[in-house]
């Protein structure tokens, strides 16, 4: 067994980190962690950075060279997202590049993926998850918003809750009911649905630790072209489930997590009496050292098996239980390392690390509970995994 990469593959990271640190302004990794960057100056950098991969056809380098890709290998675009993850790039393709774009290749119609791929390969459009509801989180099946045909077109009514994002994005990727007289599983269909359709409200709601990236979106008869229908009528729940297992890959909580515990590291050297008023905090720091290196391994066999063709299924709920769990140990490890002064959030002139480990704290309750709660995972784990029946 051969876990080295390529030359090429740590040639194409060498150019991905000089990329970095040509477009990041010095220091932007610590400042973006403590949260001393505004959101206008996040969303500009973003732009820029996006525009800079796009115009290298890095975005989405995966991707087929027809639809905006440079049909680079789901290992390049892993190295891609565990580089940018490490950086704190802002930017990149978010939703689009890793669901949405994977999506449409498995249900979209060639004329979709020539419209809406080079899009977001070009990143001119950002995508919005529209699934959950008030009424229906992890039991998604549950969902209540209607799109209804009538004529050459689908008519929405419904509120969805949490959509990360939807305030900036231009598309959204919606889950509706279609036929309100089958079983739940069976009555649900997949849009891509343009934001700025007549008929949508979007309410931001703010976090616990103020981050303003939530959002409810209301639709009161919204109509959008059948053409917009993705894949089947009522397959949607189908769809929606493999698009799940897009969203829970990925290297990201881990390559953070590493720059996460290195600065503990390094704060643990600098300031000896850190140690001493914590003695076992050296043992939390390598066991977090110990989980980070297991958790690469995690997220690096999802790329593998998709360059072999075999899509990930119960995989994707390992690396995204293994990879949120971990983000919330680092975030104690840190607040214990740090001691009481750590949990001062920034701001304060009195706060460790500028608090950004507070910060990770706060933050780092949601990673858990984002495309589907732990316990859930865990169902799906014993269930596709280990073979167990339904609980
Ligand atoms: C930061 C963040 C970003 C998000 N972004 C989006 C987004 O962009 N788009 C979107 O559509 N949604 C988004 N969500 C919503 C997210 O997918 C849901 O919050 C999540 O699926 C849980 O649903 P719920 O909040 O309704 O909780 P509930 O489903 O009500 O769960 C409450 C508790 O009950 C447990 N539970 C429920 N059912 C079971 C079961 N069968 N077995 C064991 N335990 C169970 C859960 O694990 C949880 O602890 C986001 C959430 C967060 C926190």
């Amino acid at each position: 067994m051969d876990f080295a990469f390529t030359p090429e593959e740590e040639r194409f990271r060498e150019q991905l980190r000089a990329f970095l640190a040509q477009r990041l302004p010095n220091g932007w990794g610590d400042r973006d962690f403590t949260g001393e960057v505004s959101a206008e100056e996040r969303a500009a950098l973003a732009h820029q950075v996006s525009k800079g991969l796009a115009d290298q056809r890095w975005l989405a380098l995966a991707w087929p060279e027809q639809y905006g890709g440079a049909g680079a290998g789901q290992v390049q675009q892993m190295i891609m997202n565990e580089e940018a993850a490490y950086a704190r790039m802002p930017g990149g393709g978010g939703a689009g590049v890793a669901w949405v774009g994977p999506a449409l290749m498995m249900y979209g119609s060639e004329e979709q993926k020539r419209l809406l791929l080079p899009r977001i390969a070009g990143g001119d459009d950002t995508w919005t998850t529209l699934y959950s509801e008030p009424g229906a989180g992890s039991d998604l099946a549950a969902l209540q918003t209607r799109a209804i045909r009538d004529g050459d077109e689908y008519v929405i009514n419904g509120t969805k809750i949490w959509a990360s994002g939807a305030q900036e994005a231009s598309m959204g990727l919606l889950a509706a009911r279609t036929d309100p007289h089958a079983a739940k599983h069976r009555g649900l269909s997949m849009f891509a649905l343009p934001m700025d359709s007549a008929g949508i409200s979007i309410q931001p709601i703010e976090d616990m630790s103020g981050g303003k990236t939530l959002n409810e979106v209301h639709f009161e008869n919204v109509r959008i072209p059948s053409e917009n229908l993705i894949g089947q009528e009522n397959r949607g729940w189908y769809q929606v489930a493999a698009t799940l297992d897009f969203e829970r890959s990925g290297v990201a909580a881990f390559s953070r997590g590493k720059r996460d515990i290195e600065r503990l590291v390094e704060a643990a050297k600098d300031e000896r009496s850190l140690m001493s008023r914590n003695p076992n905090a050296r043992y939390e720091l390598a066991d977090r050292w110990i989980e980070m290196q297991v958790g690469f391994n995690v997220a690096y066999r999802i790329p593998f098996m998709q360059q072999q063709g075999v899509q990930p299924n119960h995989e994707a709920s390992v690396s995204k239980l293994y990879g949120s769990e971990l983000t919330q140990r680092v975030a104690q490890t840190g607040m214990q390392l740090l001691g009481p002064a750590g949990q001062l959030m920034p701001g304060s002139p009195y706060a460790r690390l500028g608090g950004a480990y507070s910060r990770l704290y706060l933050n780092s309750v949601a990673s858990t509970i984002t495309a589907g709660t732990s316990e859930v995972q865990r169902n799906i784990i014993a269930q596709r995994g280990l073979g167990l029946p339904r609980g």
